[in-house]
């Protein structure tokens, strides 16, 4: 078992974000977005590939400057039969200063290296072991993103862990479990997080990079966090190639909410989700998905009147946590559904308290009448005709005076103080 409580967090949208359909980040897009994911307190972010295309040669050629979060380059082991300190992809890495990290994605699945990479099952060994030592001489932190890592497993756990091991006795901080196809389910990920941490990795060394093909992303990361992994890499909204990434904005609030995980965000900058979150949308024009869980619009709205009027009395009856904790906000909606509660409380939202506009109506009434007793003393619709009766009207026999004009039962909005239906005067 994982004895430390703080799990670090790794964004992978400047990368991952930029492989989905439609997505064009320019270097100043990518400078907007990392901004924000430093203020809202990540440990690390990832800028793209240096010599992969010329925006992310621009964008590490003029790097945002970091606060908080580490800067990481995306790269990839070294080519087969070519030693490291020869591989141009591995020497590009460290054409940037502003690189701190290293992440570099190998092969730990048996099928992908025969099949995809044609190459000896040893050699891919070697090929993660050298570019980790190597990339190690150029900057301080190196990771290796175990590429296929759950299906490799599943279909080879001696080789899978050999790639790990690897990666680990060449020095590398991280080994990053990846879901590269997204086929994964969290009872699978938490069984295999747990075989291999009991095969001698430990889960401080070990991270979680989920892809969303089965919706599971997200429940993906928090079980291999449960299980023992202490980084989680994702992308803001879960913005990624096919069906998106693990989405940070959701793992971010569920670690620090629900399963008491210490990150390097503060209770404070939690309450700029939502503002991060609309970065994003912003950057890429598109329109903020109301139903996103924690910073929806509609995430904290309440339609229906019963949910509504037990809102009102506490707001733990119909949400999970407070919407102000991550910087959403209630939303009473008033609608041919909605219930008088809701009117109550959106008026209350507005500054109007209805109990108010109940007496200021009445004493409006009392006026027009020329009675011997203060209108602003009337409390309600009872002490009206209690005065009222004092100085000698009667209601006992008029019944039509509390029905709505043309209704045919008595309802509230009574015609009282109608001048054809003013009852006899004593
Ligand atoms: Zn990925």
């Amino acid at each position: 078992m994982s004895t430390s409580n703080r799990v670090y967090l790794y964004d992978t949208t400047l990368r991952d974000g930029a492989q989905t359909q439609g997505v064009d980040f320019s270097a100043a897009d990518k400078v907007r977005i990392a901004r924000a994911l430093d203020a809202l307190g990540l440990d690390y972010i990832e800028g793209g590939w240096p010599g992969a295309n010329p925006t992310d040669d621009s964008f590490f050629a003029n790097p945002p400057r970091l606060e908080r979060a580490k800067l990481a380059a995306f790269g990839m082991t070294r080519r087969a039969g070519r030693s490291a300190a020869n591989d141009p992809g591995l020497n590009a890495l460290k054409a940037h200063d502003a690189v701190q990290v290293v992440t570099m994605v190998g092969k730990s699945w048996d099928f992908q290296v025969t099949v995809a990479l044609g190459i000896e099952l040893e050699e891919n060994l070697r090929m993660i072991g050298d570019s980790v030592a190597h990339a190690g001489k150029l900057v301080g932190e190196v990771m290796l993103d175990a590429e296929h890592f759950f299906d490799g497993y599943k279909a080879n756990p001696g080789y899978a862990l050999a790639a790990l091991k690897a990666a680990l006795s060449n020095g590398a901080r991280w080994m990053v479990l990846c879901d590269t196809n997204g086929g994964s389910l969290p009872h699978e990920v938490e069984r295999i997080v747990a075989e291999v941490i009991a095969a001698g990795i430990p889960g401080e060394r070990l991270g979680v990079h989920c892809h969303n093909d089965t919706d599971s992303a997200v429940a993906n990361s928090l079980a291999a966090v449960k299980a023992g992994v202490r980084q989680v890499q994702g992308t803001i909204n879960g913005l990624g190639e096919r069906c998106g990434n693990a989405n940070l904005i959701s793992i971010i609030p569920n670690l620090m909410l629900k399963m008491g995980f210490e990150t390097g965000i503060t209770e404070e900058g939690l309450k700029s989700l939502v503002s991060v979150s609309r970065t994003l949308d912003e950057v890429l024009d598109r329109k903020p998905n109301r139903s996103q869980p924690y910073v929806g619009a509609s995430a904290f709205a309440h339609k229906g009147g019963l949910h509504v009027s037990a809102v009102a009395k506490d707001p733990a009856c119909y949400e999970h946590v407070d919407p102000a904790r991550v910087g959403n906000v209630r939303q009473i909606v008033v609608s041919d559904q909605a219930g008088r509660s809701n009117i109550v409380a959106r008026m209350a939202d507005l500054g109007i308290d209805i109990e108010t506009v109940k007496r200021d109506a009445l004493v409006r009434v009392v006026e027009s009448m020329q009675v011997d007793f203060d209108p602003r003393e009337v409390a309600d619709l009872v002490d009206l005709i209690k005065r009222l009766e004092h100085e000698g009207y009667a209601y006992d026999t008029a019944a039509a005076s509390f029905e709505p004009a043309g209704a045919p039962r008595p309802g509230p909005g009574a015609r009282l103080l109608h001048p054809g239906a003013l009852p006899r005067h004593r």
